[in-house]
C-alpha cells in the first residue's frame, strides 16, 4: 500500500522511471507519447541535456541561498529576461514556486497596490465562469470550476463572476462575433457597475482557457476591450498564463497575440518545463512604482522564492526556446497537428468543437453534434479516454467539469514544442 496521497485514493498510478524526447517510460517497460506534455508543462519535453546540465552547474555552484540574505546571479538574470520578452509596461518579476502561487502573489500584489494608494475600499475580483487559476484558497476562489470550490465556499473570499469568452457555446447563432464580443463586454462593465467601480481590485482571465473548457481563444477584440474596460474604471487586469504562456501558443505570452499588455500576468508550468517548479509574477512598472515610494516591500514572501536551482532550469528553458527557435516551431507543428485533428475529427458525431492556438489544441466532445448536448457527466468520460489512451501508449489531458449547472468534456493536446511530425 502507498503511503502517497495519490490525486486517486484508490489508485496508484504506474511508476514513471525515465523519459526522453516526447517519450515517457514506466517500470513495466511501457512508452508513452507524452501528447499534453503532462498538464502543459513539458514543453521542451523529456532529458533535455541543456536544462539538466544548467541545473547541475548551479547546484554545484550555490543549490540555495535564502532571499532574506542573498540574491543569485541565475534568478537575475532570469528576471531580466522575462521582462526584456515581456508585454509593454512589465519592468519586474516575482519569482515563486508554481501557478497557484503565482496567482495568489498577483491577488495581493494588487491587493496592496490599492491599498497603498489610499483605495483599501477595493477589495472584490471579477473573474470568468471557464477559468481555473490554482487551488490555494485565493486562487480558488477566483477560479470558476464549482465543484472544486464548492467543499470549501465559506473559507473564500467574495468574486463576482461573468461569462468567459466561449464561442462555440456563448454565441447565438444570429449573432455576429462582433456583436458576441460586445455583448461579453457589456456584460463584464454591467458587473463593474453593479459591484461598484471603487470596490474593484481586478479582473482575471486566461488569455487562452486552458483545464476548464479546453483551450478556448478570445474572440478578435475581446481583450483590447477588456483592457479599454479596465482603464475606464481604474481596475487592474490579471492575465492568467500558467498554462497559455510561455511559447505554448506560439508567442512567448498569448495576450501578445491580443495586442493587449496586462498589469500583471502569472506564469509558472511552461516556465521551469517541469524541470524544476517554479512559477513567476511579472509586474507593471506603476505597481512596483508606487510599493517602492511607499512600504517599500511586498506584504508576502515564501522561503523558496528565486530558488537558484529552479531559476537556472527556468533560464536554460528560456534560452533553448530561443537558441531552437522553437516558438517558430510551436506556430509550425500547431499547423500541422490541427490540420490532422481536423481531418480525422471534423466529421465525428462526438466532436463539436476543434480549437486553440499554437501547440495548445483541444476537442470538445458532445453528444449530440447539432444542438451541442454533452454527455452525461457520471459517464466519466474524461476518465474513460484519460485510459484508453494510456493503455495504448499515449498521454492526453481529458477533463470533464459542471459549469454554470452544465458539464462538458474536452481533450487537450499539449504536446512538447520539439515534438516532430513523426511522432
Ligand atoms: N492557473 C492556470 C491557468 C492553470 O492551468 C493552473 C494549473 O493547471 C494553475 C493556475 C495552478 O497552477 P499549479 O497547479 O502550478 O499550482
Amino acid at each position: 500500500m502507498t503511503r502517497i496521497l495519490h490525486r486517486s485514493l484508490r489508485q496508484t498510478p504506474p511508476v514513471a522511471v525515465g523519459g526522453a524526447g516526447v517519450y515517457l517510460y514506466d517500470s513495466h517497460g511501457r512508452s508513452y507519447l507524452d501528447a499534453s506534455g503532462g498538464a502543459a508543462v513539458s514543453s521542451l519535453g523529456h532529458g533535455h541535456p541543456d536544462v539538466i546540465a544548467a541545473m547541475h552547474r548551479q547546484i554545484d555552484q550555490c543549490a540555495y541561498a535564502h532571499t532574506a540574505f542573498f540574491t543569485t546571479e541565475v534568478a537575475e538574470q532570469l528576471a531580466d529576461r522575462l521582462v526584456a520578452n515581456a508585454p509593454a509596461g512589465i519592468e519586474g518579476v516575482y519569482l515563486v514556486s508554481g501557478g497557484s502561487e503565482a496567482m495568489e502573489t498577483a491577488l495581493k500584489l494588487a491587493r496592496q497596490y490599492f491599498v497603498e494608494g489610499g483605495e483599501s475600499k477595493r477589495s472584490l475580483f471579477i473573474a470568468r465562469r471557464q477559468s481555473y487559476h490554482g487551488n490555494t484558497l485565493g486562487a480558488l476562489a477566483v477560479g470558476g470550476n464549482e465543484w472544486r470550490r464548492q467543499p470549501f465556499a465559506p473559507l473564500l473570499i467574495d468574486v463576482e463572476r461573468v461569462s468567459a469568452c466561449y464561442e462555440y457555446r456563448g454565441r447565438a447563432e444570429d449573432q455576429t462575433v462582433d456583436q458576441y464580443t460586445a455583448m461579453l463586454l457589456d456584460e463584464l462593465e454591467a458587473a463593474i457597475l453593479q459591484a461598484g467601480p471603487d470596490r474593484v481590485i481586478a479582473f482575471c482571465a486566461e488569455p487562452v482557457v486552458g483545464a476548464t473548457g479546453g483551450a478556448i481563444p478570445p474572440t478578435p477584440g475581446y481583450f483590447r476591450g477588456v483592457r479599454a474596460l479596465c482603464d475606464k474604471y481604474g481596475i487592474l487586469f490579471i492575465a492568467d498564463e500558467v498554462m497559455c504562456g510561455m511559447g505554448r501558443t506560439g508567442t512567448m505570452y498569448a495576450i501578445e497575440q491580443d495586442g493587449v499588455a496586462p498589469d500583471l500576468i502569472a506564469v509558472a508550468k511552461g516556465l521551469g518545463a517541469g524541470y524544476q517548479p517554479i512559477g513567476a509574477v511579472l509586474v507593471n512598472g506603476a505597481i512596483i512604482e508606487r510599493l517602492r515610494a511607499g512600504s517599500g516591500a511586498f506584504l508576502h514572501g515564501h522561503t523558496y522564492i528565486g530558488h537558484p536551482v529552479a531559476a537556472a532550469a527556468a533560464l536554460a528553458v528560456q534560452q533553448v526556446i530561443e537558441r531552437d527557435d522553437l516558438l517558430t516551431q510551436v506556430r509550425l507543428r500547431g499547423a500541422q497537428l490541427r490540420a490532422m485533428l481536423d481531418e480525422e475529427f471534423e466529421d465525428h458525431p462526438h466532436v463539436g468543437d476543434i480549437r486553440g492556438r499554437g501547440l495548445f489544441l483541444a476537442l470538445e466532445l458532445v453528444r449530440e453534434r447539432a444542438d451541442k448536448t454533452p454527455f452525461a457527466p457520471e459517464l466519466k468520460l474524461h476518465a474513460a479516454i484519460k485510459a484508453r489512451a494510456m493503455e495504448n501508449g499515449l498521454l492526453v489531458y481529458p477533463m470533464g467539469g459542471t459549469i454554470d449547472g452544465r458539464h462538458g468534456d474536452h481533450v487537450l493536446l499539449a504536446p512538447p514544442f520539439v515534438v516532430t511530425q513523426g511522432d
